[in-house]
């Protein structure tokens, strides 16, 4: 059977490993041909222009196998690499995606999962279930797939042992022979061995058409350092010294790992990230290496490609910050001269900041939470300041800061952030919880694009308490910092009362819902409401919670409703960010179910209490 994997995305990681795999199945294995113009030209029919290049190139090179007549196409659901983390959701996604945008029948694609996080058993099943597809027994598919992962493994320590980039170790190691020039692309470069240059990025885009080859010319002037040249172990330790750095993306920890491991280690005189334009991962990983790079003064330059992208900009680029470089490293004397030097250079607005002996805390709102949260935080009301409702400004000030490629519910609560400490806040409250979406990250870059805005504040993130063996002590540091000289019983009632109106504010939504959709007095349902909210936020007892709950609740039952039949129920789905904060959505719930011509019943699963039930407490 003879099998077309695009030459595209994890083909610049997995490539030994999926040919391994197939061959010792007895497949013959077809590339499609190295990303051209003539690809760029086809880019076109991936059916959105909203992804990065590197999933827009996924359709041009599929659609080639499919067209060279291939009988299926492998193309693997990567989920996780390891324990800790997850790739970027469009690796989780490129399956579907091909499938639905190609428009190709479900049995065309093989898509085995590696899932090394939540179902490591099920990542060998899934090569099985394929190597059965493609005629094998299943325990020769069972022994293709280890064999294929021992020689991936030895694949990536061979390169990092030797120095090799990924192509030079494809060439080598599987035969594939990629594009390599054999004349300079500059032929008056002064090469300079002393100076070394750190270059991260993901590898399907620093060795594909769109980065201009852009390792290879870097060569001709310095030593070049790149990611796969970097052993697994002193990955690992560099991203163990920050905080949560095992849990960035998959491709994103072998980035920022390596960088950090350069960094630490004084191993570069200069940095650059190539980066593609609308990918989400990376704008967080920059703002990071930006941070880690000034810090240590080493000179950092990001190159944004896509299809887009001239040669000559990007070269131009380079070869003037390769010419600062050179003068800026001669100064110090390279790399090693800078070693131990670096750490003190610290600018003085990441100075720790000096608090005031009282905490005064802001915390982002997201839609109704803001009474709940009010409760935990701020049950003496002189230690935080009341939740403020997310406005025009709130967007523009959060818009400011926030990088080109961060989601919208980043730019908000950067606003909510500012707005706070306008407002004189000291102490910012951020949830983290690292799992496939970015929020996780969220407070690391929001407490580096403010501070770099000149606020001084700390952040303190709240993470999930579970496992207990291994994240309570953290946590329990963190809630008494948080809390500062309560008493722990009180500490512990205020979470209860907070938790309990979350649960009634969200049974009273549901019941808003279905009578919004059924009064008969329009706006009825909306007013008795927002009586119970108000009580709500006032009441300091559960006793008092229960009876407005149940006030509300009395009305719902008696209020008059409309004769007719039943109305249409609609559900809301999509980002949790965009469903729950209303001036997000232009209150979305409200229009839908006050419509005069139609009634509508609104219902979402998405709430905020279901998803601290899945990302913080693990009970899904
Ligand atoms: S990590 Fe970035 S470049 Fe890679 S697939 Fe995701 S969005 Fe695209």
């Amino acid at each position: 059977m003879q099998i077309g994997i695009p030459r595209v995305l994890s083909f610049f990681y997995y490539y030994p490993f999926y040919k391994t795999f197939l061959e010792s199945l007895g497949c013959s294995v077809r590339l499609s041909p190295p990303t051209s113009a003539k690809t760029l030209d086809r880019l076109s029919i991936c059916p959105t222009d909203e992804p990065c290049i590197s999933v827009k190139l996924a359709f041009p090179h599929t659609a080639a196998l499919v067209e060279a007549g291939v009988e299926r196409l492998f193309i693997p659901t990567l989920t996780s690499a390891d324990r800790y983390s997850y790739y970027c959701p469009k690796h989780i996604g490129l399956p579907a995606m091909l499938r639905n945008g190609l428009e190709l029948p479900p049995e065309m694609i093989l898509s085995p999962v590696l899932d090394w996080r939540e179902q490591p058993r099920r990542s060998c099943e899934s090569f099985v279930a394929v190597g059965r597809r493609c005629g094998a027994s299943a325990e020769a598919a069972r022994n293709a797939f280890f064999k294929a992962w021992r020689f991936q493994n030895y694949f990536q320590q061979k390169m990092a042992a030797e120095k090799w980039l990924y192509p030079e170790a494809l060439e080598r190691l599987v035969g594939v022979k990629m594009f390599r020039r054999n004349r300079p692309y500059n032929p008056q470069a002064d090469f300079c061995g002393a100076l070394r240059v750190g270059v991260v990025g993901h590898s399907y885009i620093l060795y594909d058409y769109v980065a201009h080859n852009l390792v290879e010319r870097l060569r001709e002037h310095a030593t070049v350092l790149v990611p796969e040249m970097v052993p697994r172990r002193a990955l690992s330790r560099a991203l163990s010294a920050v905080p949560y750095g095992r849990e960035l993306w998959s491709f994103e920890q072998v980035i920022a790992g390596s960088a950090l491991y350069w960094l630490e280690d004084s191993l570069i005189d200069a940095l650059i990230l190539v980066s593609p334009f609308e990918c989400g991962p990376e704008a967080v990983v920059e703002v990071f290496l930006e941070r880690e790079a000034e810090r240590r003064r080493i000179p950092f330059l990001i190159l944004t490609v896509d299809e887009q992208s001239g040669e000559a900009g990007l070269v131009t680029r380079m070869e003037a910050f390769l010419d600062t470089v050179s003068g800026s490293a001669a100064q110090r004397g390279g790399a090693a001269a800078a070693k131990n030097k670096t750490l003190s250079s610290t600018p003085a607005r990441f100075m720790p900041p000096s608090l005031p002996v009282k905490r005064l805390l802001g915390f982002p709102n997201l839609g109704r939470l803001g009474a709940a949260l009010a409760t935990l935080f701020n049950a003496d009301r002189e230690r935080a300041i009341a939740p403020l409702p997310v406005t025009k400004r709130t967007v523009e000030l959060g818009a400011e800061l926030a990088p080109e490629f961060m989601c919208y519910p980043l730019a908000v609560t950067i606003g909510q952030m500012r707005e706070y400490l306008e407002a004189g806040a000291n102490t910012l409250v951020m949830v983290g919880g690292k799992g496939r979406c970015r929020l996780g990250w969220y407070a690391e870059l929001q407490e580096t694009l403010l501070k770099r805005a000149g606020y001084d504040f700390e952040m303190i993130t709240i993470h999930s308490p579970l496992p207990l063996n291994k994240n309570f002590r953290p946590f329990a540091a963190l809630v008494g910092r948080l809390l500062e000289d309560r008493p722990a019983s009180k500490i512990i009632s205020n979470a209860w009362l907070a938790y309990r109106k979350a649960v009634y504010l969200e049974a009273a939504e549901k019941l808003l819902y279905k009578l919004r959709a059924r009064e008969k007095e329009r706006g009825g349902a909306d007013r008795a409401y927002r009586v119970f909210e108000a009580e709500l936020a006032e009441a300091t007892s559960l006793r008092a919670m229960q009876k407005s709950f149940q006030r509300f609740q009395e009305y719902c039952r008696t209020a008059p409703r409309v004769e007719g039949p039943p109305p249409l129920r609609v559900r809301l789905i999509g980002e949790i960010y965009a469903v729950l904060e209303n001036f997000v959505n232009h209150d979305l719930a409200r229009a839908l179910g006050s419509l005069n011509e139609i009634r509508i019943e609104v219902e979402t699963e998405i709430t905020v209490l279901n998803w601290l039930r899945y990302n913080i407490f693990h009970t899904p």
